[in-house]
């Protein structure tokens, strides 16, 4: 028997391949929108009937197509995105595979209009279930209008599967509003039956589409993440950055953990899964944090070409991706997350494994921590609380005060805006803890681990702005090392000389130390030399600080005022001073907390008050 095997007519084997690509109406909307973008677009604005089954509608002001290529825009694998295989490998577009509108105007009535910038006129083309209605001469705006009706007319069975309109208004809402805090600086509207549903500025900020998109409430409690430097140095560079929630802002699913990689918003379960576990004892179990976060790497780092929809993309350095958004989130949540109430246990699982002794009046606490538990103080007053979620009037309030010597402020150093409320210091408990008073209640901040904070940023200031303030010793110190540690020592001398150390080789295995860092400076060098050796020799941990960061912290932990040191009054309120100005005040660079806080609710409770 023949004639079994044909070829599929060109619409039908057209209809089959659309269904890889526009499974509903918010794929649609999706590439549509990513091809508003690749334009160029700066303004894009997207209507909706009926939950996109009777009309998407996407326009843009941007580059647009010439005349004479608008028939083609719609043949499938055409494309002005990429020419060879090669470019595979430096995609910088959202599109690429030249099947967008193809498979849309397959499985619709797709009308276009579009004029190209610099053309005097536009044109207009409609195809309709694959087949090319017409293609004339037309005016128009610079920019396209693309307008899709009736979706999966002749594909009964896709029609049939697809969820309630409202169904599909959440999925496109959810897609443009990624989209808009992916390109904050494109301005998005969305109309859905006849109502404007979202918009956003254009201003360039993504907080203010985050406003837009949960609301300033919501907004508040959200913490920025910046790139980390990678855990290693061998490792590509990944620049993760965005927003994450505070961990007492959580929710029952993981569908507000936002990725975008290279500009695209991808779903990707061992990332959004790094994200999580950066809450780990954050966040009591079954609970998920919002996070919005753009994930940026080189475009050889990624294949985006995995699946039609290009929503899953490839890493070729998956732990590396997974490192670098974990540690970014684990960052901003542990630097900025308010300070940890009396009695909890927020930073339960940091660097070092310190956990706060258990109040001596309260019963010891649940292993998981419970929202009772993490519930954090979030009055208006709180200091802890990232630079946006500080009222306005907290923040101006200039400083008379001066610094005692003990602890200098820096030449010439501008003063930082505050991070802190005004604190007033009450006395010293135990030569260890500053006790002291602010707006919201009592602090009890750990003065050996505030200090070192304070050092901390100062020493990065000073290497940010390239100049490591050094120290030259007087008599320079010989020291003599075993053969290992000077091995490690002549190794990392260009690290070291960045920090402000300067050592010289001075025969076998010997070492000269004619500077150290300028914090260091009472200490005896070859002592410094020798603590420096004890570092290089623990090596690096995979997954922690890099050896620049390790050595950076020990410089600022010897230097810091030590518990069990009395300190004067001066002292203690130009610490505070200092602290107040700290970026991220309330951990030390280990990240343990630096001080305590019982809000006026509290005590007010604990003397049965209220
Ligand atoms: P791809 O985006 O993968 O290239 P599409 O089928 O989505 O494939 O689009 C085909 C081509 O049509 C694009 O490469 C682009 O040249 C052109 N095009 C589509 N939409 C627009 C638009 N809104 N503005 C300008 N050009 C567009
Ligand atoms: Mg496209």
């Amino acid at each position: 028997m023949s004639g079994m095997i044909q070829v599929l007519a060109d619409t039908v084997a057209a209809q089959i391949a659309a269904g890889e690509v526009v499974e509903r109406p918010a794929s649609v909307v999706k590439e549509l929108v990513e091809n508003a973008l690749d334009a160029g677009a700066g303004v894009v604005t997207v209507l909706v009937e009926e939950g996109g089954k009777k009309l998407i509608r996407v326009s843009d002001d941007g580059a647009g197509i010439a005349q004479d290529e608008l028939a083609l825009a719609f043949a499938r694998h055409a494309t002005s995105k990429l020419r060879t295989v090669a470019d595979l490998d430096r995609i910088h577009t959202l599109g690429f595979r030249g099947e967008a509108l193809a498979s849309i105007a397959a499985v619709s009535r797709t009308t276009i209009v579009s004029r190209a910038r610099g053309d005097s006129a536009g044109a207009t083309a409609q195809v309709e279930g694959g087949e090319v209605r017409y293609v004339r001469q037309a005016g128009a705006p610079v920019g396209t209008v693309v307008a899709v009706e009736n979706l999966f007319f002749n594909t009964p069975a896709r029609l049939k599967f697809l969820k309630s309109e409202s169904t599909e208004r959440r999925h496109i809402m959810q897609l443009v509003s990624n989209y808009a805090m992916a390109y904050p600086n494109v301005r998005f509207r969305l109309i859905m039956e006849g109502r404007e549903q979202f918009h956003s500025t254009g201003s360039g900020d993504v907080a203010d589409v985050l406003v837009e998109v949960f609301g300033l409430e919501a907004f508040k409690e959200m913490l920025e993440v910046s790139p980390q430097p990678p855990s290693r140095p061998d490792l590509p560079p990944i620049e993760v950055y965005g927003f994450t929630s505070t961990p007492n802002l959580n929710r029952s699913n993981r569908s507000q953990i936002i990725l975008f990689v290279n500009g695209r918003t991808i779903s990707d379960q061992s990332l959004t899964y790094a994200v999580v576990q950066a809450y780990h004892t954050l966040i009591p179990s079954g609970r998920y944090p919002m996070a919005v976060l753009m994930i940026a790497l080189e475009p050889d780092e990624v294949d985006v070409n995995v699946h039609p929809t290009k929503a899953e993309v490839r890493f070729r350095a998956p732990e590396a991706v997974f490192s670098a958004v974990q540690r970014a989130v684990r960052r901003a949540v542990v630097d900025q997350a308010p300070v940890p109430p009396m009695g909890g246990d927020p930073y339960g699982s940091v660097e070092d494994g310190w956990r706060p002794a258990p109040s001596a009046d309260q019963p010891p606490r649940a292993m998981v921590p419970g929202e009772e538990q993490l519930r954090m103080e979030l009055n208006a007053l709180d200091p802890g609380r990232y630079a946006h979620q500080r009222p306005d009037y907290m923040t101006p309030s200039p400083q008379p005060q001066t610094a005692p010597t003990e602890i200098p402020e820096g030449i010439g150093r501008p003063a930082r805006p505050r991070t802190l409320p005004i604190l007033r210091v009450i006395g010293q408990v135990g030569a260890m803890y500053i006790v002291a008073e602010g707006p919201a209640g009592l602090y009890l901040i750990d003065q050996h681990a505030a200090h070192e904070r304070i050092l901390y940023e100062q020493f990065m200031a000073e290497q940010a702005a390239m100049e490591p303030v050094a120290q030259r010793t007087l008599d320079a110190a010989t020291v003599e090392l075993p053969p290992a540690a000077a091995h490690l020592v002549e190794e990392a001398q260009n690290v070291l000389a960045g920090l402000g150390f300067e050592i010289e080789l001075f025969g076998a295995n010997t070492f000269r130390v004619r500077a150290i860092p300028a914090l260091l400076a009472d200490r005896e060098p070859g002592d410094v030399l020798r603590m420096i050796v004890q570092d290089l020799e623990s090596g690096n941990e995979p997954g922690g600080v890099t050896l620049e960061e390790k050595l950076v912290r020990r410089v600022c932990k010897t230097a810091a005022v030590k518990a069990g040191q009395t300190l004067s009054y001066d002292e203690m309120q130009g610490l505070i001073r200092q602290l107040e100005r700290c970026e991220s005040p309330r951990t030390c660079p280990h990240g343990r907390p630096t001080m305590l806080h019982i809000s006026g609710d509290e005590l007010a409770k604990q003397f049965g008050r209220t």
